[in-house]
């Protein structure tokens, strides 16, 4: 996923009193021992999922086979799943399943009721839901509903749309919400092969991540395979009025009519993306790469669902500036999808090397210009974090017991972890470790690993191929400590020497803002540009820049953010009306959440935080409504 609430206050906002996996029996199901922990975390259980309820090391679940009736007027999904179980320990019939806001309505094994009941409601995990299986069947059928409030599931009127005519529907399963879409072993560790039927309205096309097919008569019927396991938070669904257009032989865009040509241009190297990730990492094993570009309100960049990655359309700037957010989700479908986090504080593992992954793919595809930019860039968005995370929440294998694994999602597993992966590059050679990358990825294919069985696997490759280059103690000091270690590689980037002297010399005095050179700048530089100001400017400064640049005007997303920021940080008048109409027309967290909390830093600032947030809440995510309202209270 991409990206990134940031933890900085999420991490107050969901700690709820710390009751996460009480009820939770999971021995763990992976035999690394944690002796080797150094940190203060020594009592956490490697592979013990802290974070579902269900007992997948006596009764796993394989597969499930979903009959599902999508109801915009009720704002419910109904239907069926059959679940596939595989006995684990002898005798043990009793499958424990995740569920949340979910109404059972029956459950039966070969047509005939079988006892189940529904334990007590944890705030944040849900509902145990325990099911006696009968002996000699391994199938069980529980016919549900979803609440209209359900974690996972965003229904969005025809007002809420880019075409304005049709509702949409879209599910987020990651990190724990699947179970609110869905009654299932909610656990990354438990890896499922998955069929639908999907029952919508008859002018509305569904989509899910698993076999789409372009050509699909739109009769309101769809069928679904996804013959891969994957886990739970993999699952994913959308409806809405979605036309198809490829991009090459493997690669298309699903959009609305009205963003789809757009969507198709901005996006039109992800074939080339695909090809290259190849030739490094091995083969693609999920068949077709689509992109579905969902409404602004989606909460997140992007998301890795399966053969068909979530993406926001905020990234569709006209010029592909934002396009890593494509190369981060096609490369989840090798660090994510194929290898990934057995349980959310493994999470490192999949969105570190993702982001490394991202890096490298951007650079084979744009070149080393680009690569350096962008390396320069995370590095300050990783500083940023690490200067005001908690020292705990610094660790890439991060304790989140009694906590919403949402808390995770900083930018440490993500570009600490490429650091972390980039300075073994440097150590090692980078021929000698996409070699050790491809080897991992196959090593570990359809796999979901913890930390442990990771430092087990370096142990026996690289890091006794290469004794004389790498030490366990900096690996352990990489994994299991705050901050970033002295002497980590420095990204370094010739392009923002330039921007460096413009924005010395104009706050300086030396240089007008009509004099910079900014014409040939790409998007970029006009971040580092801005993110880079000191923090106070005066107003007369604001407007200078505001008049040469036409800043508050700015059609890309991320320069009105970095933009809007500073003009909230200042109260910069003139930009605020765009401040209120950002905050309205994006749901999208990492870029409406920094302002939020910038204006709820003073009181006129609340004001218009609180005008903004009551008009936008209809139209956002849950999970950006509940990332933001504390700042409007
Ligand atoms: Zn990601």
């Amino acid at each position: 996923m991409k990206s990134a609430i940031l933890a900085t206050t999420l991490s107050a906002i969901f700690a709820l009193g710390g009751c996460a996996g009480q009820g939770n029996t999971n021995p763990t199901s992976h035999t690394a021992s944690s002796d080797t922990l150094t940190n203060a975390a020594v009592n956490i259980e490697s592979g013990k999922d802290y974070h579902s309820f269900s007992n997948p090391e006596q009764i796993s679940v394989t597969h499930l086979a979903l009959d599902l009736d999508v109801n915009f007027d009720k704002k419910v999904i109904s239907g069926d799943v059959q679940l596939t179980v595989k006995r684990m320990q002898e005798g043990n019939n009793t499958l424990v399943l995740d569920t949340r806001d979910l109404t059972i309505k029956g459950v039966t094994a070969n047509g005939m009721p079988v006892p189940y009941s529904l334990g007590k409601e944890d705030s944040f995990l849900g509902a145990p839901l325990s099911i006696t299986v009968p002996e000699g069947t391994n199938k069980v059928t529980v016919s549900y509903q979803t609440s209209p409030q359900a974690s996972g599931v965003q229904w969005l009127t025809p007002a809420q749309t880019a075409g304005k005519q049709h509702p949409f529907l879209f599910t987020q399963s990651q990190a724990i919400h699947a179970r609110s879409f869905m009654p299932l072993q909610d656990s990354p560790q438990v890896r499922v092969t998955y069929s639908a039927t999907v029952h919508t309205p008859k002018e509305l096309l569904a989509v899910m991540s698993a076999s789409n097919d372009p050509d699909t008569a739109r009769d309101g019927v769809y069928e679904f395979n996804m013959p891969q396991p994957i886990p739970a938070y993999l699952i994913a669904l959308a409806v809405g009025d979605l036309q198809f257009k490829p991009m090459g032989k493997r690669t298309g865009v699903y959009a609305e009519p009205a963003l789809l040509d757009a969507a198709a241009d901005e996006f039109a190297d992800t074939e080339s993306m695909l090809e290259v990730t190849e030739k490094t990492y091995g083969p693609y094993r999920w068949d077709r790469y689509d992109l579905l570009i969902l409404p602004p309100s989606f909460p997140f960049g992007g998301m890795e669902n399966p053969r068909l990655s979530f993406i926001t359309p905020t990234v569709i700037a006209g010029d592909k500036s934002l396009v890593s957010l494509i190369a981060h989700e096609l490369a989840h479908s090798w660090s994510g999808n194929t290898v990934t986090n057995a349980t959310w504080r493994d999470l490192w593992l999949n969105e570190g090397f993702t982001t490394y992954l991202t890096y490298r793919i951007m650079q084979m595809v744009y070149g080393d210009n680009r690569y350096n930019m962008e390396a320069v860039l995370g590095r300050q968005d990783l500083q940023a974090d690490i200067d005001s995370l908690a020292a705990d929440d610094e660790i890439l294998a991060i304790d989140l017991r009694g906590r919403d694994p949402d808390a995770v999602f900083s930018n440490i597993p993500y570009e600490k972890g490429a650091l972390f992966l980039r300075e073994l590059e440097q150590k090692v050679g980078r021929d000698n470790f996409d070699q050790f990358l491809l080897n991992y990825f196959e090593h570990f294919a359809f796999q979901s690993i913890t930390t442990d069985q990771f430092m087990a696997y370096l142990n026996d490759t690289l890091l006794n191929d290469y004794a004389d280059k790498l030490s366990s103690e900096r690996i352990h000091q990489w994994i299991f400590q705050p901050g970033i270690p002295q002497g980590a590689p420095v990204p370094h980037s010739n392009a923002f020497k330039i921007v460096d002297d413009a924005r010395n010399q104009w706050l300086n005095g030396e240089l007008q803002a009509k004099d910079i050179d900014a014409k040939d700048w790409v998007v970029h530089q006009w971040l580092y540009f801005l993110n880079n100001m000191p923090e106070t400017l005066s107003q007369d400064q604001l407007a200078e820049l505001d008049a040469v640049f036409d800043l508050t005007q700015s059609k890309n997303n991320e320069i009105a953010h970095s933009w809007l920021l500073m003009a909230v940080e200042n109260w910069y008048e003139p930009a605020l009306p765009r401040v209120h109409s950002y905050l309205v027309s994006i749901g999208r967290n990492k870029l409406v959440k920094p302002i939020y909390k910038a204006l709820s830093q003073t009181p006129k600032g609340k004001v218009l935080a609180q005008k903004a947030f009551a008009e936008a809440k209809p139209g956002y995510h849950p999970l950006t409504v509940k990332a933001n309202e504390g700042f409007v209270d």
